[in-house]
């Protein structure tokens, strides 16, 4: 029998790396909803819904508040896209993966790039914001919230303020801490915000929420020419989620939402302060089970994620050959260094569902048994 001739069914694996993370068989059960029209009412009733409940976990009143229909590098392009004009200069923080990332897209839609590097699994300091603001004159400042390839956790409060007396706009990747450490886009003067729906709100990938200020809605309003993506231009995709009329767009991913709802408001039902908590507490846990076997952190601690653990091997351990038998013979997904932390640490996601004392124990169970 060809393998396609099989019905899918995929081992029940543990998912413990950077995403996607365990979903909650209610968000599961809702994805299995039967379809509905995109335009339906009762459609647009869950759109509304996922709306409200979007601004709460976001902790902010912007009225452009919505999901992008795309994942996390989608919601990070309709922020750029949508800010940047040709000629316009953006400065972007620069200490992993998704720092490098937002600065392709930047030249991509022809702006002048600045950089500010820091050494990968260490975080920003403002005062080298506030050095570049002296010869730059940005549009926008962006930054990552939560750098998911080192585990450094960003303090973004300072970085804000520098920002706003320099006159531009706070953009912030918040993929990897959404619903999963504090975050407070109204009161941390963030004016753009991406996330993504598979990391610490546990709902399957492939949607991004985001929000927008009054003054990124004012910069897009002052737009001089064209947003060079159709797909993600703002001013076409705001009347489909906001405006009175609720045109046509795109065919929404109805079942995607339907999960996106209840994950949400599994959310809601956990409280944010309790959900935040509940991530530092496991993030404790796993550090007690894992420092007697020999891994060490690799981001100082005050800056570590408590969602996405790097840890530097112990060692004579081999990399790739104890993941896959984590994988193989354990069914635990963890994740794989990148660039020059290939080979050298791992990423241990706690996102979401998957930040249970369960998780911690099943793996330094099976890492006990292979070391
Ligand atoms: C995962 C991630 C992204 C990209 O999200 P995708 O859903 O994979 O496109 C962007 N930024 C950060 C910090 C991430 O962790």
């Amino acid at each position: 029998m060809e393998s396609y001739q099989k019905e899918l069914n995929p081992n029940t694996r543990v998912l413990m790396g950077p995403g996607p993370s365990d979903a909650h068989p209610r968000v599961l059960k809702a994805m299995s909803t039967p379809l509905i029209g995109h335009l339906d009412p009762q459609f647009l009733e869950v759109m509304d819904d996922i709306k409200v409940m979007t601004q709460k976990t976001f902790q902010t009143k912007n009225h452009l508040t919505f999901v992008v229909s795309a994942p996390g590098s989608a919601g990070m392009e309709t922020c750029l896209v949508n800010l940047l004009e040709p000629g316009d200069e953006a400065l972007i923080c620069v200490n992993g993966v998704f720092g490098n990332r937002m600065s392709d897209i930047v030249e991509r839609c022809g702006a002048k790039l600045v950089r500010i590097d820091a050494p990968w699994g260490e975080a920003i300091h403002p005062d080298q914001v506030k050095e570049a603001l002296k010869t730059c004159k940005p549009k926008i400042v962006a930054i990552v919230h939560a750098e998911t390839s080192t585990g450094v956790l960003q303090p973004l409060e300072e970085i804000s303020k520098l920002t706003h007396n320099a006159g531009a706009l706070f953009v912030v990747d918040a993929v990897t801490s959404y619903c999963g450490t504090e975050l407070k886009v109204d009161d941390w003067g963030i004016d753009a915000i991406y996330t993504g729906s598979q990391k610490c709100l546990s709902a399957p990938p492939g949607l991004s929420p985001v929000s927008f200020s009054e003054r990124a809605v004012a910069a897009l309003d002052n737009r001089k020419t064209k947003v060079q993506s159709w797909f993600l231009d703002l001013t076409m995709v705001k009347n489909y989620w906001a405006g009175a009329k609720r045109a046509y767009h795109h065919t929404g991913p109805v079942s995607a939402m339907f999960a996106l709802r209840e994950a949400l408001r599994l959310v809601l039902e956990e409280g944010l302060e309790n959900r935040f908590a509940r991530h530092s507490a496991t993030h404790e846990l796993l550090k007690e089970g894992l420092e007697p076997l020999g891994f060490e952190f690799l981001v100082k601690e005050g800056y570590r994620l408590p969602m996405l653990n790097a840890v530097k091997l112990p060692e004579g351990l081999d990399d790739v050959a104890t993941r896959s038998r984590l994988l193989n013979e354990y069914n635990i997904e963890v994740g794989g260094g990148l660039g020059d932390f290939a080979g050298k640490i791992w990423r241990i996601g706690l996102m979401g569902n998957s930040s249970t004392a369960n998780h911690v124990n099943q793996l330094t169970g099976a890492l006990k048994a292979i070391i």
